[in-house]
């Protein structure tokens, strides 16, 4: 009974707002360390003690780069119940003002009219409410 409760009343979450604002942050930070990387090596001031630790560096900030750059530009998620892919970019409508968003945005995006977001998404395939 308690299991059926657990499977059925709880609402789930696609954390999508939370992986967007990780990918954010992470596209950010590696854009400037690249940047960083790339001025110092223009002004020569790199005094390269351990070649392989500057190469990880190049390696890991650029794969950082690549991955949360990809991550920003996903226009499908999974639902986190039926699993099928969710379209999360077009042109919403926002649940405060009940305005179209007039442009393809992303669902964790703020409202283009009243700045709140959405909290809530109905999964199109199988009706279930999920947090974002
Ligand atoms: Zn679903
Ligand atoms: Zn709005």
């Amino acid at each position: 009974m308690v299991g059926d409760l657990k499977t059925n009343n709880v609402k789930k979450s696609a954390n999508l707002a939370y992986k967007h604002k990780i990918a954010r942050t992470s596209f950010s930070f590696s854009v400037v360390a690249l940047l960083v990387i790339l001025y110092l090596w223009k002004q020569n001031n790199f005094q390269v003690h351990s070649p392989i630790v500057f190469y990880f560096f190049v390696a890991f900030f650029f794969y950082m780069f690549i991955s949360s750059w990809r991550e920003l530009l996903k226009t499908h998620h999974p639902c986190p119940y039926c699993k099928k892919s969710i379209k999360i970019k077009y042109n919403w409508k926002c649940d405060h003002c009940h305005e179209q968003q007039g442009k393809d945005r992303l669902i964790v995006e703020k409202c283009n009219h009243c700045s709140e977001k959405l909290t809530n998404f109905i999964c199109p395939h199988c009706d279930k409410e999920f947090s974002l």
